[in-house]
């Protein structure tokens, strides 16, 4: 089917930052198949842009989606706390379906605020991609391996979590044209270094990447060199396990060595500001990892560490916490940050085909209300962008594709009942809670 949008302004986040002020988009199945002045082929639908913008949907970079069940479980306390004791006892405790509530009131809240794509980790993988499917969204589903008593008892030893994942990695990838997979070993503190270097080389041999928390927090990297005796990020690289595609999530307390690292192989960085700021983690050095060319994302994280789902607050935060650290007005200024938030976020998560209105890319495109009081006024092309980073949010959605399918229109989800959901996911958080306290 193809959907032309005409007479819109046009975002197109390539490597330009070109803005059409009145262009044509034409979506092809699931791919962009004109950008341009005027389409004049054939079309099955029309939707007529004027008095909106288009740009890509936007990528988040690092969620774990079922946790809007846990929303403000666990506020104002350490990384540790916060794990240990209010969240670790509930996931444990979690079904595969409780998981899946959690996980459609998180894709609900994504789509409405402009987002398409998520890159995942979590358990009850099989849930997640049923989620995703159903909802209508396009993720990276990256099953969690962790290795703590608990956790060990539920999902085995990392070897056989390993395997069970290389399996679920080549049932589910490439469904719908939307599920993408990957391996989640969560931390260095999680899983020891062998693991981490076993689980490195199974993802390379099964053409995967993996996603990982790395130095979230100050004392992450102390414990480690005290343990080791050495930096987390040199120990890993001396493991081969930056040899494939990685994610990065957070890496706050990456110092100019570690980004060299990052630099030299393709380790994509998600950055989170706010799960960051939530736990008073630090602010990691963005501008320094742009300046080396890291590919960095934005992440929204977990909804008990942000904790809504809604990307605009990434997109403007990132920025701001740039220059304050900096005591300078000049890094991250919004043509790189609306980049981290599309294009430089899907490469972060090694996507190369998603997060630019380009022909041949995925066709997951956001339209927006330009004509609103937030979007004036325009003095020129580039005010779009401006507007969009620093005086944007959700409530300038108005229609969402995802892999050429609208699944929002104006500002409402087509795809799943929302209070439907809402009392799902209610019901379940409720649930996980009494079986804790029985
Ligand atoms: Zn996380």
């Amino acid at each position: 089917m193809k959907t032309l949008i005409r007479g819109a302004v046009v975002v197109t986040c390539d490597e330009d930052h070109a803005v059409l002020l009145s262009g044509d988009l034409l979506m092809d199945g699931d791919r962009i198949a004109y950008v341009g002045d005027h389409y004049d082929g054939a079309y099955d639908v029309f939707v007529d842009g004027t008095g909106r913008l288009v740009m890509p949907g936007f990528v988040n970079a690092h969620t774990h989606s079922p946790m809007t069940l846990f929303r403000s479980l666990a506020d104002d306390v350490d990384l540790q706390i916060f794990l240990n004791e209010r969240v670790w006892p509930r996931e444990v405790r979690l079904s595969g379906e409780e998981a899946y509530a959690g996980s459609i009131l998180s894709g609900i809240e994504m789509l409405k605020s402009g987002v398409t794509t998520y890159a995942d980790m979590y358990f009850f993988e099989e849930d997640l991609a049923r989620a995703a499917i159903d909802v209508g969204l396009r993720a990276i589903i990256t099953p969690a391996i962790l290795e703590t008593p608990q956790w060990t008892e539920i999902l085995g030893s990392w070897e056989t979590r390993t395997q069970t994942i290389v399996d679920f990695c080549r049932r589910w990838q490439g469904r719908e044209g939307r599920i993408h997979t990957g391996f989640g070993p969560h931390a260095p503190y999680t899983l020891p270094l062998e693991a981490l270097a076993e689980i490195a080389v199974e993802a390379r041999r099964s053409g995967f990447p993996v996603h990982i928390h790395l130095l979230e927090t100050k004392q992450e990297r102390e414990n480690f060199i005290a343990d080791h005796g050495r930096q987390l990020i040199m120990a890993l690289e001396d493991a081969d396990f930056f040899d494939g595609p990685v994610v990065a999530a957070h890496s706050v307390w990456a110092d100019g060595s570690d980004i060299e690292t990052y630099a030299q192989h393709s380790v994509g960085v998600a950055h989170c500001p706010q799960s960051n700021a939530k736990l008073g983690a630090g602010i990691a050095p963005i501008a320094l990892m742009l300046a080396r060319q890291v590919q960095v994302g934005l992440g929204t994280d977990g909804a008990a560490t942000n904790n809504n789902l809604d990307l605009w607050e990434e997109l403007r935060l990132a920025p701001l916490l740039a220059k304050v650290s900096a005591l300078d007005p000049k890094p991250l200024p919004a043509r790189q940050a609306i980049m981290m938030a599309t294009r430089m976020g899907a490469r972060a998560i090694h996507l190369r085909d998603v997060g630019s209105l380009q022909v041949g890319f995925k066709a997951d495109v956001l339209m927006l209300r330009a004509e609103s009081s937030t979007m004036t006024p325009i003095f020129e092309a580039s005010s779009y962008i401006d507007h969009v980073v620093y005086a944007g949010g959700r409530e300038l959605v108005d229609r969402v594709w995802v892999n050429g399918n609208l699944v929002v229109q104006g500002g409402e989800v087509l795809t799943v009942d929302e209070e439907a959901a809402r009392v799902s996911a209610q019901r379940a958080a409720i649930a996980v809670s009494h079986r804790l306290e029985s």
